[in-house]
């Protein structure tokens, strides 16, 4: 396999550098200024164990649509999961690895015929529905497809809900469709369901399970011998959240309603592999502050206004399109205790782009990093560079021992490596194309007191690039 850009590379560290120690590697080299991502392969390699120790029986398609960068693609190829994907380019993606189209489900129940087609020459025949129309555009391009019909099923609290795009009525629709597919001759093999994402209701695993089996039993009066079973997507994925109880369910639900162990159970994970792999440290370019009078005591207090390189429209879109609660740390600890109500704003020139409304942070200086995790879901393969804020780089690490494991499996291999996380290796990585380095002149911002509250000064103040 061949690289396709040495930024790519994943950097092996030794088993005592993490993920906060590289981001303190990198800020404290003085070559980095724009914010960058640090992704762990390790952390998907360990949420792999977990997932196939929790549930042995769901055989994981991860959903490329989560975050398609080509190291996760190429380490889930590695630790053997399938992909779902949801396009042509996905499917083109996932099969430029060498993947065989067989680990595909292309799970998207409303195709566009040109794709369909595309389907079809690459070999990629298992397939969703939830709609009459799609067996018929089947039919015609793709009459040899494996479809799977997907069923609605909604968790009662998700971060995103799906149920109002996709998936047709267990009980109204399903059975009208699998009619029409019968009569086309239509080869359908199971049941899909999705019940949201980031899913904060366990228990509806199995009511979507139970609803499943209704539709099997079903399919089997017309004739059909249904063998596949796939359980969608929906399991959290950040740092301190567990899949366990879900698994708990999903495990209890098959056995309970599939004890056949020739009943095929697939899932579409995406936010869980990726969630807390990806690390964004962005940097504060500028500051404001303002002065308000607190409504209580009366008094003035100064809240801060800090302006950092990425925003709304780059990583942080996941605010506004998959309603994420965002957490900012300072990279620098502190030994003060006085904190201030602060903003957080995007680089650019749009007043929607505002990443946290009010936070409590020490008071940040030109430069300091703020640091955001479990960034690795629903980010990158929707930020744009708008307004000209480039979207950030990522900076990959492994230690040794995920390295061992890995650098020899396809589509892996040595090449994707490279010992050590030094300096010159950085800059191979980040935004930096000179040797440079750059500080910043020391800038006290004052505010003067005054009584009548409001904004009293503003102080945005400017990187004037390499100091001598
Ligand atoms: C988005 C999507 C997924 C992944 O969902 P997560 O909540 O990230 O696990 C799985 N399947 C389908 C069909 C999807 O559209």
């Amino acid at each position: 396999m061949k690289l396709h850009d040495i930024d790519d590379r994943v950097h092996v560290l030794d088993t005592q550098t993490d993920v906060w120690s590289v981001i303190r590697e990198i800020t404290g080299s003085g070559l980095q200024e724009d914010a960058f991502y640090v992704c762990d392969i390790g952390d998907i390699v360990r949420k792999h164990k977990i997932w196939t120790s929790y549930m042995p029986r769901v055989k994981p398609h991860y959903a490329v649509k989560c975050n398609d960068s080509l190291t996760v693609l190429e380490v889930l190829a590695a630790l053997g999961t399938g992909f779902d994907c949801a396009s042509k380019t996905e499917i083109n993606k996932v099969l430029s690895l060498g993947i065989e189209p067989e680990r595909i489900i292309f799970a998207n129940p409303a195709k566009p015929a040109s794709h369909i087609r595309h389907a079809f020459a690459t070999g990629v025949d298992l397939m969703t529905f939830d709609n009459e129309v799609e067996l018929h555009k089947v039919k015609e391009i793709f009459p040899e497809a494996r479809m799977v019909i997907r069923i609605r099923c909604d968790a009662t609290v998700a971060q995103c809900p799906l149920g109002m795009k996709f998936g047709c009525n267990p009980h109204t629709e399903a059975p009208h469709l699998l009619n029409v597919a019968r009569s086309l001759g239509i080869n359908v093999v199971g049941v899909s369901f999705h019940v949201g994402s980031g899913c904060k209701d366990p228990p509806v695993f199995r009511k979507a399970i139970f609803t499943a089996r209704q539709i099997f039993d079903y399919a089997a009066t017309l004739g059909y011998n249904f063998n596949l079973l796939d359980l969608g997507g929906g399991y959290p994925g950040d740092h301190g959240t567990s899949i366990e109880k879900i698994a708990e369910t999903i495990n209890l639900a098959l056995d309970d309603f599939f004890p056949d162990p020739m009943i095929n159970v697939i899932a579409e994970p995406g936010r869980f592999y990726v969630s807390s792999a990806y690390t964004l440290a962005c940097s504060v370019h500028s500051i404001r502050a303002v002065n308000v009078e607190d409504p209580v005591t009366g008094h003035n207090t100064v809240n801060y206004m800090y302006y950092i390189n990425d925003g709304v429209y780059g990583s942080f879109n996941c605010i506004l399109y998959d309603h994420q609660k965002i957490i900012a740390q300072p990279l620098k600890k502190t030994t003060g205790n006085k904190f201030y109500c602060s903003s957080i704003w995007g680089p650019t020139c749009d007043a929607l782009d505002q990443v946290i409304d009010q936070i409590l942070l020490p008071e940040m200086k030109l430069g300091d990093w703020l640091v955001f995790e479990n960034m690795g879901a629903y980010t990158l393969p929707v930020a744009s560079p708008f307004n000209g804020f480039p979207i950030p780089k990522v900076h990959v690490i492994a230690d040794e021992n995920i390295w061992m494991l890995l650098k020899d499996i396809f589509p892996l291999s040595e090449s994707h490596f490279v010992i050590g996380n030094t300096p010159a290796n950085l800059r191979l990585g980040l935004d930096i194309n000179s040797t440079d380095t750059w500080s910043l002149p020391a800038l006290p911002i004052t505010i003067p007191v005054c009584g009548n509250g409001g904004i009293i000064e503003e102080h945005v103040l400017e990187f004037v690039g390499p100091i001598e």
